[in-house]
């Protein structure tokens, strides 16, 4: 989402340090004296698997050697966690989110779209260094497992250097999470396929890992030639998935899928972004190609993208997850992308009603059906529901345990599990986290270094800002 011209970065002295929002927790007192790598069973859980509309109650889940390796009930042979009173579920999915923008969460809860592009890729990008980019990925990452995010897309298009990614990619690493690195970059739309940006990617390949893989973050084009149609070839050939910005209001729309069928683009697995403005053919070939979407509600509200294209995911029957898009004016919590979106289609039926006079619709989109996007959808999405999404004997072991923290409120009484989740959990009730059988999170308290992790993300935030200034940037200005 950038046009203009970069300057080099690194020009500017550090400055004084500027403390992070006072919410991220000290290190860990517990994180030496807890196994996060040995068998574990939830002792009692109600278990949310997200296979169908299933519910278990009291129910004992084993976790070994990464995977879920029994259900059912009196199960011993590894760290006994209390789960009774609490909903074990899936990690959630987050099928889009700009990792590098974390260190400015906040920042830009009052910008529109020109002043969000002014700052972040006009006055952040210039100034960041690779050890920016992996205080800010490591951030992000962590904060993600913190609300219950198991996995990210990180759709990295504020990258100027090869090193900028080699930094991301490393973050993503150390934090445990299960990471999609979708390499972009701060100057692809200037659309000029002489520079072969995209085969800086090809080192990176030698460095995925079980946890972490690498795809390709390729923004719509307009051009009816696909100037990038040589990126949309590589990851083609290396099998890499595409997501790309799409389907905005205005911008993006039915040239760019006209564009990807008349070059023979249109691929399975690509991942459309926010998709909420195309027509009813770019729809089609959508769903027909495989494609899938990623809805990303509070963005859409907030920048007017498009209305959240529930209803054509439902309509044209397309694949689709949620995504938090930026912590700079979103919440950047999937608990609230599920929340907002079920809210989103509710007043867009009822609206269509009202506006036709017509009586008011029974709803039409469930709590089930935004909790599994969130989740099974979300890994669908990624093409990995063959290894995590649902809880079952056999899936990697991406696990959320939500312990209510008050015993009065909706999680705790749980009368419909799946929207105790949805309308009434949030990431104080996030107690224990899995990623591939590793606890993350335990006793509500992540399991890393977060000292270092928040002084690194303060150096980046205190580098960006000694000749930024905070007031106006919070305008919108450079
Ligand atoms: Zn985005």
């Amino acid at each position: 989402m950038v046009t203009s011209s970069l300057t080099r970065r690194g020009l500017l002295a550090g400055g004084a340090a500027l403390g992070l929002a006072a919410c991220a927790r000290p290190s860990s007192a517990t994180a030496a004296s807890v196994e996060t790598g040995g068998p574990v069973v939830f002792r009692g859980a109600t278990v949310l698997p997200m296979t169908g509309d299933a519910v278990w109650e009291a129910t004992d889940v084993l976790v070994r050697d990464g995977v879920v390796a029994e259900i059912g009930r009196g199960l011993g042979g590894g760290t006994e966690i209390d789960a009774s009173g609490a909903i074990l579920m899936p990690g959630m999915v987050d099928v889009h989110r700009h990792c590098w923008q974390a260190p400015f969460a906040g920042l830009g809860a009052d910008w529109d779209f020109a002043a969000f592009t002014q700052v972040t890729q006009g006055g952040i990008v210039p100034r960041y260094r690779p050890e920016d980019f992996h205080a800010a990925a490591l951030l992000s990452h962590l904060d993600a497992l913190d609300a219950g995010v198991t996995t990210v897309v990180d759709y990295n298009h504020g990258l100027v250097e090869p090193a900028d990614a080699e930094a991301s990619l490393r973050a993503a690493t150390e934090s445990g999470a299960r990471v999609r690195y979708a390499w972009g970059h701060a100057a692809m739309q200037a659309n000029d396929p002489a520079r072969s940006w995209y085969t800086a990617v090809e080192p990176l390949l030698a460095r995925r890992t079980d946890l972490v893989d690498v795809a390709l973050a390729l923004d719509w084009s307009s051009d009816p030639a696909l100037p990038e149609r040589a990126a949309w070839e590589f990851a083609a050939r290396e099998n890499l998935q595409v997501t790309a910005h799409s389907g905005l209001y205005g911008r993006g729309t039915d040239a760019f899928i006209d564009a990807l069928r008349n070059t023979g683009r249109l691929r399975s697995g690509t991942l459309y972004v926010h998709a909420g403005a195309f027509g009813d053919s770019s729809y089609r070939a959508i769903r027909d190609s495989g494609g899938a979407m990623a809805i990303c509600t509070e963005s859409e509200f907030t920048f007017g993208q498009g209305r959240p294209a529930t209803k054509q995911v439902a309509r044209y029957g397309i694949g689709a997850g949620l995504g938090s898009d930026t912590v700079v004016y979103e919440s950047a919590d999937l608990l609230t992308a599920m929340r907002s979106t079920l809210n989103a289609d509710r007043l867009r039926a009822n609206t269509e009603a009202q506006q036709a006079n017509a009586p008011l619709p029974a709803p039409q989109l469930t709590a089930a059906q935004v909790l599994e996007w969130g989740t099974v959808g979300g890994a669908r999405a990624l093409g990995l529901a063959d290894r995590i999404g649902t809880v079952e004997v056999g899936k990697r072991a991406d696990l959320v345990l939500l312990r209510p923290r008050s015993p009065l409120g909706g999680l705790a009484l749980a009368n419909h599990p799946a929207a105790a989740v949805v309308l009434h959990a949030s990431r104080a009730d996030v107690d224990t986290v899995l990623v591939d059988g590793r606890i993350v999170k335990r006793d509500g308290t992540l399991v890393a270094d977060l000292a270092a992790a928040q002084r690194a993300a303060t150096d980046t935030r205190a580098h960006v800002l000694a000749d930024l200034d905070l007031a106006a940037a919070r305008r919108g200005r450079t």
